[in-house]
Parts: structure tokens; C-alpha cells; sequence
């Protein structure tokens, strides 16, 4: 990286945005992956999480977070789609969790996911989803990583197995958040935090901009979940942590906080869950 780019982005309001959960790896962008990181940088971002959730997104986001040591992090599992894969046949799903768990113990790697349950597309059979999250979930224990939780349209057997597992010492988050007040209620009360993404801005979704109005202010993070669920007025498009001043914008006017705050709150919730080594913004994020 060239001297010229380090130091604060060029965002005339002088604003700086963490981005909790974006898969932003060559999986997703190909060639195009570090333009994407610049422009997340032009836009005021200064500490982003690339999450894996395939086998070969999990060295790649591991490898990203080590090449930019300004501040990219990553953040290792299996995602509940593809569960199945850890049950691959003649040892080839315990080879897919054995490289996890060893990316998972770089210092550069925070978090331990995606995991968790998705009854909504099924993509792989519910038992092999909820045992590639028990997995998961004992990993972290074993690590004290926090975990990044998946959940759609499962919140209730979620919660189930959260319970009947140990407690993880570093806790974790439900990443782009979609179930109920109630259900919300019970991860908070587990210690979770709760991630929200574009869906926030959606014009239909004044009952998540309820919920997330309510929520504790030390619990909230924003994130942009990129490429997909590109917020308002992108919606549809391929999405890109550049895009995640929308989202703050649109936290702040419901919770009607000023833009400053809501940025330095997900900050500090931000650093208090992945305890990411804070080199300064000044730094930028780009650097190696
Ligand atoms: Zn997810
Ligand atoms: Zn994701």
C-alpha cells in the first residue's frame, strides 16, 4: 500500500464506520476484492470482519485479514447452508472442521462463524445443521472467540441448543437480526449482541425498526452482510461495506441519536465483543 493512502478517509464529515460482518473475499468479488476495500475505505470504514462460510472462504478471509493488519479481521465457521459438507463421507467432513478450528486459532481470526440454523431455505437437513452449530459452539468455548450466529426462521431451536451447550466465556452475536421481539429478548438476556443490515432501511420493516429501537445501546452492531442485502436505495444490487453509511444513517434517525454517536457506540460494541487490537484510525485500514 502506498504512503499516500494511509490516514483518515477522505469523508468531509469526518465519520468512521466498523462493518461487523461482510464476506468480502475473492469467494465473493473476485479480482475486484481490493477495490471493494478501498472504496469501504473512501467511505469511512476502518475496521471490517470478513466472515467465511465455505471451506475455501475460510483461508481466503483468514488470508485478507493478515495482509491488512490496519485493520481487516476474519472470522472462520461453516455456514448453516452448507453443513452437510462437515459430514462429507470418508473423513472428508472431519478434514472440512479440522481446517476450521486450525484457521480458527490465527490471531488475526476473532470470531468463530457463520454457524448456525437456517429452516428457511433448508439448504442442508436440520440435524446436520444443528450439530455442525454444536461444533461450532464448543470451538469457541474451547478458543474464547466469540461466535457469529446465522439464524433465520429458527430462533426457537437456536436458542434450544444455546442453552444446552456451555456457556461461551467471550459470548457472540446474532448477525443480521430477523426474528421476533420476544426472540430478541431471549439472546439478550443470554448476553448476546444483536447485528443488523440492510433489511433495517427496507421501507416495509418498520417492525425491525421497532425492536432495534428498544434494544440496550450496548448491544447493537450494524453491519452490511455484503455482497448480499445491499440496504435502501441499493436494494437488489450486489451490496459492498461502501454501502454501509446507509445503514448507519438509518439506526441513528430511528433511535434519534446523531450519526457521531451511533458510529462511536457500534465502535465500542464492536471492540468489546471481537477485542480487536485497536491500532487507531489513523492508521488506516489498509495498511499491512
Ligand atoms: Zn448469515
Ligand atoms: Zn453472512
Amino acid at each position: 500500500m502506498e504512503k499516500e493512502k494511509k490516514g483518515l478517509p477522505p469523508r468531509e464529515d469526518g465519520l468512521l464506520f466498523v462493518d461487523t460482518h461482510c464476506h468480502v473475499h475473492p469467494g465473493s468479488y473476485g479480482g475486484e476484492t481490493e477495490d471493494v476495500l478501498r472504496r469501504a475505505e473512501e467511505a469511512g470504514v476502518f475496521r471490517l470482519l470478513v466472515v467465511g462460510g465455505r471451506e475455501a472462504e475460510n483461508s481466503m478471509a483468514a488470508e485478507l485479514a493478515e495482509g491488512h493488519s490496519g485493520g481487516v479481521f476474519a472470522s472462520v465457521g461453516i455456514h448453516p447452508h452448507d453443513a452437510s459438507s462437515l459430514f462429507a463421507p470418508s473423513g472428508e467432513g472431519e478434514r472440512i472442521f479440522e481446517e476450521v478450528s486450525s484457521l480458527a486459532r490465527r490471531e488475526r481470526v476473532v470470531a468463530i462463524g457463520e454457524t448456525g440454523l437456517d429452516y428457511h431455505y433448508d439448504n442442508s437437513p436440520r440435524e446436520q445443521q444443528r450439530e455442525g452449530l454444536r461444533m461450532h459452539l464448543r470451538l469457541a468455548a474451547e478458543l474464547k472467540k466469540p461466535v457469529v450466529l446465522h439464524c433465520r426462521e429458527a430462533c426457537a431451536p437456536l436458542l434450544a441448543i444455546l442453552r444446552e451447550e456451555e456457556d461461551l466465556p467471550a459470548g457472540g452475536v446474532v448477525h443480521c437480526f430477523s426474528g421476533t421481539r420476544e426472540d430478541g429478548a431471549e439472546f439478550l438476556e443470554m448476553g448476546y449482541y444483536l447485528s443488523f443490515a440492510g433489511p433495517l432501511t427496507f421501507k416495509k420493516n418498520d417492525e425491525l425498526r421497532q425492536i432495534f429501537r428498544d434494544l440496550p445501546e450496548d448491544r447493537i452492531l450494524l453491519e452490511t452482510d455484503s455482497p448480499y442485502l445491499a440496504p435502501h436505495p441499493f436494494r437488489g444490487k450486489r451490496n459492498e461495506p461502501a454501502y454501509i453509511p446507509f445503514v448507519y444513517e438509518k439506526a441513528a434517525e430511528v433511535r434519534g441519536m446523531p450519526p457521531g454517536a451511533m458510529a462511536l457506540l457500534v465502535r465500542r460494541n464492536a471492540q468489546r465483543l471481537f477485542r480487536w487490537q485497536d491500532r487507531g484510525a489513523e492508521e488506516g485500514m489498509l495498511s499491512e
